[in-house]
């Protein structure tokens, strides 16, 4: 039994009050004609109306249209008598609103001529007449009223044949609601029905007019308990649902929309009555409450406020009346992963029957009284409205006569999604307007499916928790997790990587193999000189999975060093010769590297670490036996060790296999058209994006081109040197190439072929300048962390990627998953963690078998069992199968390209004398304008006063250059949130001068 029904306090149900309104009609409160010397004043809702209107004048968001078909004998001149009937008996047809002296009035005409068009199509062919209609009835129903001098309502009367008519109907909302609609059939086809029988048409008279019941709203005060309950109900931080879009927000609504819907099928529809039964609540109560699984769902957030509408005809005097009476509840929810679905509906069904309880209050007061933050483009308050349509007749069956009405689709959307559910004979239709500004209609299907296999999962006999209700159909999940990971391809037969380059020593020996400055090696030099540092490292006994460090500048003994190791069946860490020597004695004693290749220049530069030093260029030097025997190596056993930034306040190594890199390579070849016959690397070897260039090149006979340190800072050298050297491929950040792009004459890249950004989202603003600047030359956007090999994403950019750049799909034999916390796929559309499977994982970070186990994980979906890596990465699938990066589930960032753990240095900082506590955030920075740059600001608590300067210091003797705050700034106490973390929005922004203090 649910928690709701055990404290029911006895107190009469909301039916039960409403059934006994006519008793509680008491004089005291009953709604009176208003005085006659008052002038007369529209209720709050329709100076909203009148707002909206004013300030969108060109839209028909707030317009109804109906259309009628007409079947049978159809007294046109009667019909017509009968509307005006109703434009006599109604005031509120013929009022107009006009701008007073002081406040919005009511101008209520005395005659109001029909205003009607009459159109004979009679003599056009049927599907003439039909498109004809088409376009009247959209012609009526779009075009705009003016508030002050039209009127309000306005038809047109189409003949289609002697026994065909139809009529449309165009009412602005100001003047009537849905309800009201109904009424005015009612009326309209009772009077005419009357008329034509010759009996007594007119119906019991209005004691009342929707103006008097305006005055009496006017003059009722707000309870101070109805207030209390909306301030306290909406306390706190209204959200804004972050409702995943197909296209970013505008800046300002245009409120164009269209429909979708879905029938219910009688079963389910069934279903959901009983549900309701069992809850002793309505069907309104079960469907909102999947609404808000799905908008849990789709945006992870746990406060979720949805708007309704409700009557405030609550009275008998209000029952006849056409008018405007339409209010708006917020509907708020606190949903969790783990609350059963059966708790939510017992929740919604309370917040329901309070919010009913406590509606004497208007959404314009509410408005006042919360004072939301107002934005152009969207809902203060909620941007999602749920709608239930009770059975209504749509049918009218006169003598001779059948009437059919419906209304008409105006392409508008108030809201950026209204959900409405209509109940139609014992089935119920869900549709959906959405804002097409917002939403494409795949996008909408897919929901409305979703919305369906909630409602289908939730009212069998299981009750899951809210975050285990099933939301894919098994199409669905075939196409996320099989279909778009059906990536499998053979792989070379080597088992070690440095067989593919021996391979083109031996079919291309003379080639260039590496180029840097003005020393060229080919590829026999580079296997001989390789050969001979295998030798020199195998009289040290090195074994398989043994890391080795690579001290070396940007040379081509880098290359030979790399190889070597490879070679020897050691596998290589790189050291860069420019990070602190703290930093690089960590790497050593953690990967537990006893050897370290460098060059003699470097050897003075080593005097802090006590690993043994081999000189690779004494090495080549050395004379040596013939009979090398390079050890076998096996595709498990390792070929480097790369390390990467770590929020325990050390970097961490990750491992990567021969089979790995095997797997990473080959797929270039798979993948891009062309292999490399010059590639630049721009990447230091510390990071893996080296890699990529690195063994592309070297195992397809391409000249791996290695310019100077800091070539990028002059781009004018860089352009020359691709000129120079024909440069077909390089990969670099995005943001690079744009610099190129923007300062390097075009007339020097003219040679590349294949340029690919990665290591950073690539902006759209990008493609302009390649598409227009290097149209002949292909651009990829590649995507991959460190523990899966260099890429497992990729995507060729298209000049149709204007709007956001994906990173593609997964590439040969990777798999790529986009899931929720529990590890579920999310739908197309919404955002999830990234998780990437395939031959690229490495095993696992090196001696961190916590860390390993959290980001290494073993799942099973769709009855396979896989190892997945967890990115951290949050991402998107577009209908069509490619991935939309969307960001970080965590702090990590990118700085200049750099993986950094914001958390590594703050760990750094606290660790100096003196420092209570340390935050490093990342910042944005304006640059010119536009670009932007991130960059790191450090935030700490003093023991005692700290020399910023040797601070600094120190964190320059440990950290490598880009981990070094750009600011460092004590405070004298973090801001913090009631729960006692630091409220990071409170801290305060570095001025210029605190910059690089
Ligand atoms: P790293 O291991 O240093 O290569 O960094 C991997 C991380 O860089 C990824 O997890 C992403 O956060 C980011 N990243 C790499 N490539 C891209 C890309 N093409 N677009 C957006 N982010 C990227
Ligand atoms: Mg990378």
């Amino acid at each position: 039994m649910s928690s709701d029904k055990k404290k029911n306090t006895g107190k009469p149900s909301i039916l039960s009050q409403w059934k006994n309104r006519k008793n509680k009609t008491t004089s005291s409160n009953a709604i009176l004609p208003r005085p006659q010397d008052q002038t007369a004043l529209p209720c709050s809702g329709q100076q909203r109306l009148w707002l909206l209107q004013k300030r969108y004048p060109e839209n028909s968001f707030y317009q109804y249209g109906h259309l009628y078909q007409f079947t049978g004998k159809l007294d046109r001149e009667q019909l017509l008598k009968s509307f005006q009937f109703l434009l006599d008996r109604h005031e509120i047809l013929r009022t107009n609103f006009i701008e007073g002296e002081k406040s919005l009035e009511l101008k209520i005409n005395t005659q109001t001529p029909l205003d009607i068009q009459h159109f004979d199509l009679s003599s056009l062919s049927t599907k003439e007449a039909e498109e004809k209609a088409k376009v009247i009835s959209q012609e009526i129903c779009l075009k705009g009223f003016d508030l002050a001098h039209d009127a309000l309502v306005r038809i047109a009367l189409l003949k289609f044949s002697a026994e065909k008519h139809s009529l449309v109907l165009s009412m602005h909302h100001i003047i009537g609601d849905r309800s009201s609609l109904l009424l005015l059939n009612q009326e309209w086809f009772a009077h005419y029905k009357a008329s034509l029988a010759a009996l007594d048409a007119s119906s019991p008279e209005l004691k009342i007019q929707y103006a008097d019941y305006a005055f009496w709203k006017s003059t009722q005060v707000t309870n101070a308990k109805d207030i209390d309950y909306w301030k306290n109900q909406l306390a706190g931080d209204l959200p804004i649902l972050a409702l995943p879009s197909d296209f970013k927000r505008p800046k300002k609504s245009n409120f164009t929309g269209n429909s979708l819907s879905k029938k219910l099928s009688a079963g389910l529809s069934q279903q959901i009555r009983q549900l309701a039964k069992a809850h002793q609540t309505t069907n309104y109560v079960i469907i909102l409450s999947a609404l808000k699984v799905l908008l849990y769902r789709y945006t992870g957030q746990k406060d979720i406020l949805v708007g309704s509408p409700f009557s405030t005809r609550d009275k008998v005097e209000l029952e006849k009346l056409i008018g405007f009476f339409n209010e708006t509840l917020v509907l708020r929810s606190a949903l969790s992963a783990e609350m059963s679905f059966h708790d939510l509906i017992d929740q919604v069904k309370q917040t329901t029957m309070d919010a009913l309880s406590h509606k004497n209050m208007t959404f314009e007061e509410l408005v006042k009284i919360l004072q939301p933050e107002r934005h152009e483009n969207s809902n203060p308050i909620f941007q999602v409205m749920f709608v239930y349509n009770g059975a209504n007749n749509h049918r009218y069956d006169l003598e001779d006569l059948q009437i059919e009405e419906e209304s008409i689709n105006l392409k508008v959307s108030k809201f950026d999604l209204t959900l409405f559910a209509n109940e139609q004979n014992e089935q119920i239709e869900l549709n959906i307007e959405f804002a097409q500004s917002l939403f494409r209609e795949d996008t909408i299907q897919r929901m409305l499916q979703h919305l369906e296999i909630i409602l289908d999962a939730t009212s069998q006999q299981s009750n899951p928790s809210l975050a285990k209700i099933p939301l894919l159909s098994s199409e669905e999940k075939q196409e996320l997790l099989i279909n778009w990971n059906n990536t499998q391809q053979a792989l070379p037969p080597q088992k070690a990587i440095h067989h593919l380059i021996e391979e083109m020593a031996r079919l291309h020996p003379t080639q260039i193999a590496v180029t840097h400055q003005n020393k060229q090696l080919s590829y026999a030099d580079l296997n001989q000189q390789a050969n001979a540092i295998a030798a020199k490292l195998l009289e040290q006994n090195t074994k398989a999975n043994q890391p080795l460090g690579l001290y070396t500048n940007r040379s081509v003994e880098l290359i030979v060093g790399l190889v070597g190791i490879l070679k020897s069946g050691a596998a290589y860490l790189p050291l860069d010769p420019e990070y602190p020597a703290e930093r690089i004695e960590y790497m050593l004693q953690d990967s537990g590297a006893a050897l370290v290749l460098s060059t003699s220049d470097l050897k003075e530069q080593l005097s802090f670490t006590s690993a043994k030093i081999i000189d690779i260029d004494a090495a080549i030097l050395e004379p040596r036996k013939d009979t090398l025997v390079l050890p076998e190596v096996q595709s498990t056993d390792l070929a480097y060790f790369i390390y990467t930034s770590g929020s325990t306040g050390k970097p961490k190594g990750v491992p990567i296999s021969h089979g790995n890199l095997l797997h990473s390579t080959a797929a270039r070849f798979s993948f891009y058209p062309s292999n490399p016959s010059c590639f630049l690397l721009l990447s230091s070897f510390s990071f893996d994006s080296s890699v990529a260039g690195i063994f592309w090149t070297l195992c397809t006979g391409g000249n791996l081109l290695i310019p100077p340190k800091r070539i990028e800072q002059d781009t004018f050298v860089l352009g020359e040197m691709i000129a120079q050297h024909q440069v077909s491929h390089t990969l670099l950040l995005p943001s690079l190439y744009q610099t190129i792009l923007q300062h390097c004459p075009t007339k020097l890249l003219n040679s590349l072929r294949n340029v690919m950004v990665a290591g950073e989202a690539c902006p759209p603003a990008l493609l302009q300048a390649h598409f227009e600047k290097m149209p002949q030359t292909e651009l990829y956007n590649e995507y991959g962390p460190t523990e899966a090999t260099v890429w497992c994403i990729a995507h060729k950019i298209t000049a149709s990627d204007q709007h956001f750049v994906p990173i593609g799909k997964a590439i040969p034999n990777a798999s790529v998953y986009i899931l929720d916390q529990q590890l579920q796929a999310v739908p197309v559309g919404v955002a999830g963690e990234l998780l990437i499977g395939g031959l690229g994982l490495s095993n696992g970070y090196l001696n961190r078998p916590e860390l390993s186990a959290e980001k290494f994980i073993t799942t099973s979906l769709e009855g396979k069992t896989l190892r997945l890596y967890k990115t951290g990465d949050l991402a998107r699938f577009h209908a069509d199968g490619r991935i939309e990066f969307l960001g970080r589930v965590d702090e990590q960032v990118k700085i200049r390209g750099f993986r950094v753990e914001p958390e590594e240095i703050s760990k750094v900082i606290l660790a100096y004398p003196g420092v209570q506590e340390a935050l490093v955030v990342v910042q944005k920075k304006e640059q010119d304008g536009q670009k932007q740059q991130l960059r790191l600001v450090a935030y700490l608590l003093e023991q005692e006063t700290i020399d910023l300067a040797e601070l600094r210091h120190f964190l320059k003797g440990q950290l490598p250059d880009y981990m070094i705050p750009a600011a460092i700034l004590p405070l004298p106490e973090f801001p913090r949130l009631p729960n006692g973390k630091i409220n990071r929005k409170e801290l305060p922004a570095p001025d210029d001068q605190a910059m690089d203090n």
